[in-house]
């Protein structure tokens, strides 16, 4: 059997209605923030139960916006993850900002005990990351925040449609960000991001960000980019909205199958799973003995199991900068060593799920 990582041809096996609204977007020639622009706007709105949602070029963008629109620049200092995605600290570096590393707990995100003795007087923003599907103690961040003055701005980019007692991942801050990137909950066949905020005033400053700082055709009111989210995807965007609760509960169903057929298996650790939190598993991520012969075994059985992320973004060549020496963040280098990721999307089959078990089980009980 091989089981897949990517579902993405499962996903848009039946293109044909996206085709039909794209013949009609090409007819109308209405490419640039067009009228399915601000459909797909007002559904995502809708969906995570906010006053905006601005559409942009990516997650990244989706991150450096809000953070632009808080006047962060040179000089300045968001603490975040030390154990995150690439794009987080890409959104930071952009706008000109230091990142500042936290480590994390063993639910993947950022430790919130710790979050205290990483601000200075530089410190401008906290930027949570709800990484692999799970959540971050949101309650915890903010009592943080409140204390020291400082915004809060989500990256909700692997956890859409999550929850914390019931509210939604990327309400808790004064913005948040998501991806419509290929791997991510959703997708519009291609890059693509989107900004959400309860806030009227970031979210003017969000969309004349994203469009050259124009205030109408003729008055450039501040200095932006551009990053619109284009019509085309808009319209993918349209398609798949409808189907994004289904897509999460069905992660949810599968995890907990995998979780339930794994745990007993001795050289395997399932992640807690909190019972105030709603996960979705944008990643499925255990913790395992023998790692690399176990992934090794599972691609030579077909399975296409992956790791996030082998090397810790902290250590990365790129942030030679900062300093950092390995050790520095231990959680985030013992989950190099000890994570797999299975695949774990909405199109899995049962007997794929089964195969995934059966195939750990035969590793370590052979
Ligand atoms: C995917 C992702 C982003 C944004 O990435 P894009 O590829 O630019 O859409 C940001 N943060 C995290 C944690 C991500 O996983």
């Amino acid at each position: 059997m091989h089981v897949r990582y990517s579902p993405l041809g499962q996903q848009y096996a039946d293109p044909e209605p996206i085709f039909k609204e794209l013949r009609e977007l090409v007819a109308s020639g209405d490419f640039t923030l067009g009228k399915p622009v601000s459909e797909f706007e007002a559904m995502f709105a809708k969906m995570l139960g906010v006053k905006h949602a601005i559409g942009v070029g990516s997650g990244t963008d989706a991150c450096k916006i809000p953070l632009k629109a808080l006047g962060l620049g040179p000089g300045d200092e968001v603490i975040t993850c030390a154990n995150t995605f690439w794009a987080t600290v890409g959104a930071i570096n952009e706008v000109g900002a230091k990142p500042v590393f936290v480590d994390c707990n063993d639910n993947f995100c950022i430790n919130t005990d710790l979050i205290e003795r990483a601000i200075t007087p530089q410190t401008k923003a906290i930027m949570p990351v709800h990484l692999t599907g799970d959540a971050v103690d949101m309650e915890a961040v903010l009592k943080i925040a409140q204390k020291y003055n400082l915004p809060v701005v989500e990256d909700g980019c692997q956890s859409l449609l999550g929850e914390i007692n019931g509210k939604k991942v990327g309400t808790f801050g004064i913005a948040a960000a998501f991806s419509m990137h290929p791997l991510k909950i959703i997708n519009v066949w291609g890059d693509a991001g989107i900004i959400v905020t309860n806030d009227d005033a970031m979210a003017e400053h969000c969309k004349l960000l994203r469009n050259h700082g124009l205030k109408n055709r003729d008055e450039m009111i501040l200095l932006g980019y551009n990053t619109r989210l284009d019509s085309t995807q808009a319209v993918v965007g349209k398609y798949i909205v409808p189907q994004t609760p289904w897509i999460v509960e069905q992660r949810a169903k599968n995890a907990q199958y995998l979780d339930a057929g794994l745990k007993n298996i001795p050289g395997v650790r399932i992640p807690e799973r909190k019972p105030n939190i709603k996960h979705v598993y944008l990643l499925y991520i255990l913790f395992v003995e023998q790692r690399d012969a176990l992934l090794k075994y599972c691609i030579e059985n077909g399975i296409e199991a992956k790791i996030h992320y082998p090397i810790p973004l902290y250590q990365q060549k790129a942030l030679d900068y900062l300093g950092h020496q390995p050790g520095d963040f231990p959680v985030t280098d013992r989950h190099a060593k000890e994570c797999i990721t299975f695949p774990i999307d909405q199109h899995l089959s049962t007997q794929e799920l089964d195969f995934i078990i059966e195939t750990v089980r035969n590793f370590y009980l052979k």
